[in-house]
């Protein structure tokens, strides 16, 4: 297969460093451009990134010259890393222009022609590109990646609702500073501390969740109804999302049985085979003390959920704790393997 030629939109952030991370040997995709604000435009990448990631950067990209946010570059495929009002208006022009954009920006994932996806999840809503293009004329398209938090939380949380029915849920989470991007929060607020607060966050765990248990008919995509209460709270860790889970269901399941149908998920057939995809997206550890960020979270490249702490709720019906993480399996390698998605579907060739 000759590769498929890709740009990266944001390509000197956090996300856009760890696109560049993944895709180095990518067996489908080439990276052929590097874009990136009016600041870095026209400078090399070696002059224009602060590479913050373990090892460096590829040789053959270091003297790429970072391109401005136009619609004409050298590639059909675009993975979007740019901040969301900015991914708001460059987005559609790209997706007008006939490109394929996976984004990772919550610029567009309420509206209701544009899917938001998880493979292992939800990968049966790829079909939603179909009545987007239809509807909005554009040659190209748009998908994208949940919040990275939500991504978290919905990986454990699909095989126990299809199995058991979820009334309910509360989500706690203790964010990564890597999520908030490059440069980031100062040293003097994280260190020794936790924000109780992370600006719409809360909100997106609350809806995208619906969405992504949720249901796509022929014409229209039917969120799910369970009740959820989201708290999100930023501490002084670097990479990985932590997200304490506690759930309500219909059908009430043993601890045990809540670990078989964890443990053996693979979700739809149609993600099983892609390039990205992990054997299983789920690893329950039995120890008591995890999963742990900084130990779990590169686990199979970065791109599983580690769960662990499955055991009774005395309010609700269990509680869990799910590590993933935040840049990788919460937004580059999520992209990554949207795309590899939209690619063995049939919508980029
Ligand atoms: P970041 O580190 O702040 O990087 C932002 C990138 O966008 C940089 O490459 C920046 O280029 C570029 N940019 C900013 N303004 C631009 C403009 N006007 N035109 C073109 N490029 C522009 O942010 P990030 O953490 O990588 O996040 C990127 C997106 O992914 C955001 O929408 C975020 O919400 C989402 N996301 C992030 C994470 C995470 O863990 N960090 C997880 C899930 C989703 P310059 O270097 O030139 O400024």
């Amino acid at each position: 297969m000759t590769k498929i030629p890709v740009a990266i939109l944001g390509a000197t952030g956090i996300v856009g460093q760890r696109f560049v991370q993944l895709l180095q040997n990518h067996p489908w995709f080439e990276i052929t451009a590097l874009v990136a604000s009016e600041r870095s435009a026209g400078r090399t990448y070696r002059e224009a990134c602060n590479w913050v990631l373990e090892g460096d950067p590829p040789d053959e990209l270091l003297d790429q010259i970072v391109q401005p946010l136009k619609p004409d570059l050298p590639a059909r495929l675009v993975f979007s890393a740019l901040p969301s009002p900015i991914a708001r208006e460059a987005e559609p022009l790209f997706a007008e222009a006939g490109y394929a954009v996976c984004s990772n920006a919550s610029a567009f994932r309420k509206d209701p022609d544009v899917p938001v996806i998880i493979p292992e999840v939800n990968g049966d809503h790829i079909k939603m590109v179909e009545w987007q293009t239809a509807k909005r004329g554009w040659k190209g398209l748009i998908v994208t990646s949940p919040n990275c938090t939500t991504t978290g939380a919905v990986m454990p949380l699909k095989p126990l609702d299809q199995a058991f029915n979820i009334t309910r849920f509360f989500a706690t989470s203790i964010q990564a500073i890597s999520g908030a991007g490059y440069p980031g929060l100062a040293f003097i607020d994280m260190s020794d501390n936790l924000i109780p607060y992370i600006n719409g966050e809360e909100e997106k765990i609350e809806t995208e969740s619906l969405l992504l248990l949720g249901k796509v008919t022929a014409q229209e995509r039917i969120p799910a109804s369970m009740k959820i209460s989201a708290q999100a709270n930023r501490g002084p860790i670097q990479h990985g999302h932590t997200v304490c889970l506690s759930i309500e269901f219909e059908k009430k399941p043993s601890v045990e049985e809540a670990i078989e149908v964890l443990k053996n998920y693979r979700g739809p057939e149609i993600a099983w085979d892609l390039p990205s995809a992990p054997p299983r997206p789920i690893i329950v550890r039995s120890e008591p003390d995890r999963p742990q960020p900084r130990r779990d979270r590169d686990t199979q490249n970065g791109m599983v959920a580690t769960v662990g702490r499955v055991r009774p709720c005395p309010i609700f019906d269990l509680k869990l704790v799910s590590v993933i993480h935040n840049a990788i399996r919460g937004a580059a390698g999520g992209s990554v393997l949207n795309a590899e998605l939209l690619v063995s579907g049939g919508y980029i060739s």
